[in-house]
């Protein structure tokens, strides 16, 4: 059986910014270092961080001292100023494509458009954009988008790894919503280039398989995006959770990653479900 990966799988630019910052500070700082939630959506690397002595706390209110390492999906600045209020040293590893997303949410705001971030609600990246926001909205679907009322002055922000046919679909709906509609398209382009590649090669394969930690909302996006083209498709965390009869009969497979997940991680699924299939002839 041909197994292939799907190109450009694994970190992103954002994530291993994040890994980076988090694993100077803990070379660098003096005292405790936090992040408020997991660093990244990956038990693996959030395991071997947590090892170093990375902790999570669930709010800043469980800080007293130390360094706090804001993650990638951002925080508000309620946050990161209450942190500081606190004489907390905050490293700060928002990704600049968040930080682009929360800047246009913000600016929409201040102009007086209801903002409506097309995102996961509950998604701490999306919470971030939406903080501190005095009109704003959390949808994730069209239909959701059709229970809006028409504004005079409407403004879309993504979250940013949002599918392109979601926010697409959105749209099309918002503009039947406000007498004046500004779309930024905040999804980020490596979010994008994953999809396309993972879309790709779905329709390639006999069977998928994504990589990535079962809370990342990018995986979970893969993972559909990948179904709609070939039915055959499973999400693991790790290659401990293949399962031989996935392959049956299959002549080609593929494997995609989310942008938490570390290459290594991908490279061991694919090369153990080359094992499977030979260990089955
Ligand atoms: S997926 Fe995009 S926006 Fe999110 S951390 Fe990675 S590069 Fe940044």
């Amino acid at each position: 059986m041909e197994v292939s990966i799907a190109k450009g799988s694994g970190f992103c630019f954002g994530v291993k910014r994040a890994i980076r910052l988090a694993e100077r500070a803990l070379e660098e700082s003096e005292g405790p270092l936090y992040t408020l939630g997991e660093l990244i959506h990956n038990p693996q690397v959030v395991g071997e961080l947590e090892k170093k002595g990375l902790m999570i706390a669930a709010s800043i209110s469980d800080i007293d001292r130390g360094t706090l390492v804001i993650r990638s999906h951002g925080a508000s600045e309620e946050v990161i100023e209450g942190a500081k209020a606190k004489n907390i040293n905050v490293v700060d590893a928002t990704c600049p494509f968040v930080k682009k997303a929360q800047e246009h949410a913000r600016s929409l705001s201040e102009s007086g458009y209801r903002v409506v971030v097309v995102g996961d609600k509950g998604h701490p990246e999306v919470d971030a954009i939406a903080a501190g926001l005095s009109d704003v909205t959390v949808l994730g679907t069209e239909v959701e988008a059709e229970h809006l009322k028409k504004v005079e002055k409407m403004g879309v922000v993504a979250q940013t790894t949002q599918s392109v046919e979601t926010l697409s679909k959105v749209v099309v709906v918002l503009l039947g919503k406000a007498q004046e509609l500004r779309v930024y398209n905040t999804i980020c382009e490596t979010t994008f280039q994953r999809q396309a590649e993972t879309m790709k090669l779905a329709g390639e394969v006999d069977v998928m398989v994504v990589v990535g930690g079962k809370n990342s909302a990018n995986t979970a996006r893969l993972y559909d995006i990948s179904r709609r083209r070939v039915r055959r498709t499973h999400w693991v965390e790790s290659a401990s959770e293949l399962k031989r009869e996935w392959f049956k009969g299959a002549v080609h497979a593929g494997v995609t990653g989310g942008a938490s997940t570390p290459d290594w991680l991908i490279r061991e699924v694919a090369n153990r479900i080359a094992s499977i299939e030979a260990r089955s002839k």
